[in-house]
């Protein structure tokens, strides 16, 4: 849309015999380009794909899923992040939604001080825009040095006691691995399944974009948290106030 947007202003400016608006429509144009390249490369879908062809937003069908959800309360969420060694935070499109981002930052510096390395985990199309998540956080004030692209820390799930989701879904679902029927196959997915534990805050059991089910959700090594994420999140910060070193 941006690229069109661009186009359309350049067209008006060549009709108009304006210079200046041809100039401003090509720079719109072209970038709306580059961006629309970018993020068809981090969904792992041809351009031509996403223009005539986008994810509709519909249940969409896929590989069954094994395994049952299970729910975990504030005070156990607070507790398996606040005795971790190492938590990664994967902010998603509910993140956004909720506002949440400030209380997830006083949630990440009681863990810190608390002597828990907490870090941001980014996937390239996380939210509704690219650099949503990044636009947020740094809003928040989470420093530079805490946010990580996926490329530079998909590598660390392994190593996390807890992958802690806030509002994300599409992009640390499984089935883009290994269900070539899914929207979503092909897409590279942070590896947030490879963490110890995975705790899920979610207000329900409502798919994410693109309208369709989480193979994350029922594995055994994840925890479903239901709340909206400001509250939820908020919840926690005052168990995690209440723990003693
Ligand atoms: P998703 O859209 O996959 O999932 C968002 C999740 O947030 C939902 O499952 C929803 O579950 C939950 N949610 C909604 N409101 C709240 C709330 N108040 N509190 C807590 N959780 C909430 O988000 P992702 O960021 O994982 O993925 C982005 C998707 O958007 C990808 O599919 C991507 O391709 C697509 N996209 C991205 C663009 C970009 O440039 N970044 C542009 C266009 C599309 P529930 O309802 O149960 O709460």
């Amino acid at each position: 849309l941006n690229a069109f947007t661009g186009l359309a202003v350049g067209f008006e400016g060549y009709v108009l015999g304006n210079p200046a608006l041809v100039v401003a429509g090509i720079v719109v144009g072209a970038s709306g380009t580059l961006l629309t390249q970018l993020m068809a490369k981090a969904m792992n879908r041809p351009i031509k794909n996403v223009i005539f062809a986008p994810i509709s937003g519909e249940a969409v069908e896929g590989e069954a899923i094994e395994g049952t959800m299970r729910e975990i309360g504030a005070l156990d969420a607070a507790a398996t992040m606040r005795y971790a060694s190492k938590v990664i935070i994967v902010p998603g499109y509910g993140m956004a939604v909720a506002g949440a981002q400030h209380k997830v930052w006083e949630m990440t510096q009681l863990l810190e001080e608390a002597g828990v390395e907490v870090v941001f985990a980014i996937h390239p199309v996380a939210g509704r825009m690219p650099g949503h998540m990044n636009v947020l956080l740094a809003e928040a004030g989470v420093p530079y040095d805490k946010i990580f692209d996926l490329e530079e820390i998909n590598a660390d799930f392994a190593q996390a006691d807890v992958a802690l989701i806030i509002g994300a879904n599409d992009v640390v679902n499984p089935v883009a691995r290994t269900d070539k029927s899914s929207p979503i196959y092909g897409m590279p997915i942070l590896n947030a399944d490879m963490a110890q534990n995975v705790i899920v805050v979610k207000r329900g059991k409502g798919s994410g974009y693109s309208g369709i089910e989480n193979a994350l959700f029922y594995k055994d090594n994840c925890r479903m948290f239901y709340g909206s994420a400001q509250q939820a999140i908020g919840e926690v910060i005052q168990h995690v106030k209440s723990m003693e070193g």
